[in-house]
């Protein structure tokens, strides 16, 4: 058993805190808001007074904040400061990669242990204890954090040095936003040249075109019933998620003077995007853009 403290207990952090109880660890949980403190106790998470309350008798400490500025800060004003010499901070926030590995300096000079553990899978997947976790650490730090990655995920892959998790996962999701708007491109030009969605869906997902953004994220109702298309969009992995993520893909791009033409543009599209209705709406719904634009 691992005394944990969870820092962050939202939409993913709740249920990720919960699935550690789960495990027989012992948590204790801190956020600021109190809805989400009323529902950890509610779900049975002992809830400290403090983030430094929290962190202050813990093994390991993880943190999943809306962003970057909220980590650094929150280790910089007082969870460094509270926690015994070689704490593990395991943080799964969403963040840049500079932002990463700033709190993996600040984490070592405090004298302490860093990974970066960012997740992809989503609200379902936290709850199911199914997430991926892409880790960036040392060795031995990853070892130490992957029981606790292991009652919270499916796939948990060590992905390098710090920093390196945030990197697989901008990466990962700069993929899918560009096949996502290619797959809404093809099948827009498919109705146009009179095609059925069935016999685009037939051919693509079964050729070489073939990807996550058609074979589970169809954007056209039909074909994959479970896919958000079905139930007029509802996410799924909202539009201002994946916004943000390419906001922190652009972040990368430009701070290391990558040709990422595509990665450029799909950033633009789905800013446009989230900036309307599409903030709310999952992302496949960019399709409704591509179809209406002149
Ligand atoms: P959320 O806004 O629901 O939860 C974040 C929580 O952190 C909030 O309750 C907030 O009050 C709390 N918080 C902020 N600063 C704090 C502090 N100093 N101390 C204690 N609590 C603090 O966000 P979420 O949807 O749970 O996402 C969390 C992270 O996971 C984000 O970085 C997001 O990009 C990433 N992520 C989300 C999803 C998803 O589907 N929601 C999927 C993958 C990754």
């Amino acid at each position: 058993m691992t005394r944990v403290a969870f820092l962050g207990l939202g939409h993913m952090g709740l249920p990720m805190a919960v699935n550690l109880v789960k495990a027989g660890h012992e948590v204790h949980g801190f956020d600021l808001v109190p809805a989400a403190i009323n529902a950890a106790t509610a779900a049975g998470i002992p809830i400290a007074s403090s983030g430094a309350d929290a962190v202050a008798e813990a093994d390991v400490v993880i943190t999943m904040f809306p962003a970057g500025r909220h980590v650094i800060a929150a280790y910089q004003d007082e969870l460094l400061a509270a926690a015994k010499p070689g704490t593990l901070f395991i943080e799964s926030s969403t963040i840049a990669v500079d932002e990463a590995r700033t709190a993996h300096e600040l984490a070592i000079a405090a004298g302490h242990r860093n990974v970066d553990a960012p997740v992809s899978g989503g609200v379902v997947g936290a709850e199911n204890g199914t997430l991926a976790f892409m880790v960036g650490g040392s060795d031995a730090d990853f070892a130490a954090a992957l029981p606790l990655l292991e009652a919270m995920g499916k796939r948990i892959v060590h992905c390098g040095g710090p920093g390196l998790g945030q990197a697989a996962k901008v990466c990962n999701n700069m993929v899918l936003a560009i096949s996502q708007i290619a797959v809404a491109e093809a099948f827009v030009l498919g109705e146009r040249l009179g095609l059925e969605h069935q016999a685009l869906f037939d051919v693509v997902s079964q050729a070489s075109g073939q990807c996550w953004a058609i074979t589970t994220n169809c954007p056209v109702p039909g074909p994959v019933p479970t896919s958000p298309a079905n139930r007029d969009y509802q996410p799924g992995f909202a539009g201002a998620l994946m916004a943000k993520d390419l906001g922190l893909a652009l972040q990368a791009i430009e701070g290391t003077g990558t040709d990422a033409k595509m990665g450029r543009l799909a950033q633009e599209l789905y800013a446009a995007f989230a900036a309307g209705e599409g903030g709310h709406r999952d992302f496949s719904g960019i399709i409704t853009d591509i179809r209406d634009a002149d």
